[in-house]
């Protein structure tokens, strides 16, 4: 068994659009990035390479290659998925907590958990996605961005 936490964190500014576990989120802000800039695909990635002990996602997809502006990090969890699978490793477990003030992601939960449970080639019973805020605190509090933390379970089998 492996574990591997995972975190991240966008700024958040206007005219861009809010993708948050693969789910595009009414909002008239978005976090800032060269990709999609999705925090908590972002986070569940770095977890997973974290507990394979195979680096990061600025090492698997660098912000300064052309070939991942404006990427969809959902693809990209589900390249890591793949490079999971291929390490003999499976997911057993994924937990994820999103930090933001506005807008409420609740409404979303659900489809953000099957979204990341089908990249990831998992059931949604697998994958956990809860929100919070900072009560006012710090840059997730005033607004002036999101984060996300994750953990993974992972078995290498007998
Ligand atoms: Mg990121």
């Amino acid at each position: 068994m492996r574990v591997g936490i995972g975190f991240d964190a966008h700024r958040l500014v206007e005219g861009r659009r809010f993708v948050l576990g693969g789910v595009e989120i009414p909002s008239d802000v978005g976090p800032m990035g060269h990709s999609d800039a999705d925090v908590l695909a972002h986070a569940l990635m770095d977890a997973i390479l974290s507990a394979m002990r195979a680096g990061d996602i600025g090492r698997h997809f660098p912000d300064s290659d052309a070939a991942y502006e404006g990427a969809s990090s959902i693809e990209l969890l589900e390249r890591v998925a793949q490079m999971m699978r291929e390490a003999d490793l499976c997911l057993v477990d994924a937990d994820c907590v999103v930090v933001l003030e506005s807008p409420k992601v609740s409404p979303f939960r659900e489809a953000m958990r099957g979204e990341l449970a089908r990249a990831l080639g998992v059931t949604p019973e697998c994958v956990g996605v809860k929100a919070t805020t900072t009560e006012g605190m710090g840059f997730t509090g005033t607004g002036e961005g999101v984060a996300a933390y994750a953990v993974v379970l992972l078995d290498g089998g007998a």
